[in-house]
């Protein structure tokens, strides 16, 4: 059972700001499991009664690509070193603290764990199995052989897998017209790409494609296709299997024509 204390706002300050005030009464909430994320103030006292150097706003200070204090070993990340902040940068900054950490190299690791069943750890995605105490299946998810981090974390869905008949793995493209830039992808990558800059991107309208310097494609007339290819901008009917572009390419953008209609403006 979580007791809360019933706020309410009081009277305006200075600034004409109403603070919350108690009331005095409590309120009582089941719950089995309390998380709390509320912006915690970072703990400067905690830091120095540890040897960290803290700077002039009490917050430890951190080598930026480590995130290791001043005192060996010892990483201070996300609201902890920087104050109240978003999910995503604790992730980030916890990221980089792993790696250093456990000198974590992604490209060993996917070589190491790769399945040459692309389909088995396809099917587990989304499959998330909340009986713990009863499930003694192994829960990994393989994400050396499927990724796809890119199309769960991006908010506006501006990634999307896309199964290209005859390849075996699905292709990611980015939607220029769904995507805000807010860089999500980028931190989440495991390969440290930005896939909303990097990834072969569908743009909607001739304005967008050429406001961009992604590699992409714009849908003209029919299979007409513009395409901007290694900082060159060509265009073809991609279904010609033998206008010039680069096959893979041609077949992408084909699928997308083919079975990704809700895509196209
Ligand atoms: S940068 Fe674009 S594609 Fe990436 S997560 Fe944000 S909105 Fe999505
Ligand atoms: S671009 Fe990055 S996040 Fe997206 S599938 Fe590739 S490795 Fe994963």
């Amino acid at each position: 059972m979580l007791t809360c204390h019933v706020m309410e706002l009081g009277e305006p300050d200075a600034s004409g700001r109403r603070s919350p005030v108690d009331t005095g009464k409590v309120a009582e909430v089941a719950a089995d499991t309390v998380i709390t994320a509320v912006g915690e103030k970072v703990d400067t006292a905690l830091y120095t009664a540890n040897g960290l150097e803290v700077d002039k706003r009490g917050k430890a200070v951190v080598n930026g690509e480590t995130m290791e204090s001043s005192v060996k070993n010892v990483f201070v990340i996300g609201d902890g070193q920087k104050g109240p902040g978003t999910v995503v940068e604790a992730i980030a900054d916890a990221t980089k603290a792993a790696r250093t950490i456990q000198d974590f190299d992604v490209d060993t690791y996917v070589e190491k764990n790769v399945n040459d069943d692309y389909q088995a750890p396809l099917a587990k995605r989304g499959d998330v199995c909340t009986d713990c105490k009863n499930c003694d299946e192994i829960r990994c998810l393989g994400c050396a052989t499927v990724c796809e981090t890119c199309t769960e974390v991006c908010p506006n869905r501006a990634n999307v897998a896309v199964a290209v008949p005859g390849m075996r793995m699905r292709q990611i493209i980015h939607v220029d017209g769904m995507c805000n830039e807010c860089g999500n992808c980028g931190t989440f990558c495991p390969y440290d790409s930005r896939p909303y800059k990097d990834k072969f991107t569908l743009f909607w309208s001739e304005e967008d494609f050429a406001n961009s310097e992604n590699e992409g494609f714009l849908k003209l007339e029919g299979a007409k296709t513009r395409v901007r290819l290694a900082g060159e901008v060509k265009e073809y009917d991609v279904s010609d299997a033998g206008c010039g572009l680069y096959d893979p390419l041609r077949r992408l953008i084909c699928a997308v024509y083919d079975s990704y209609t809700y895509l196209l403006p």
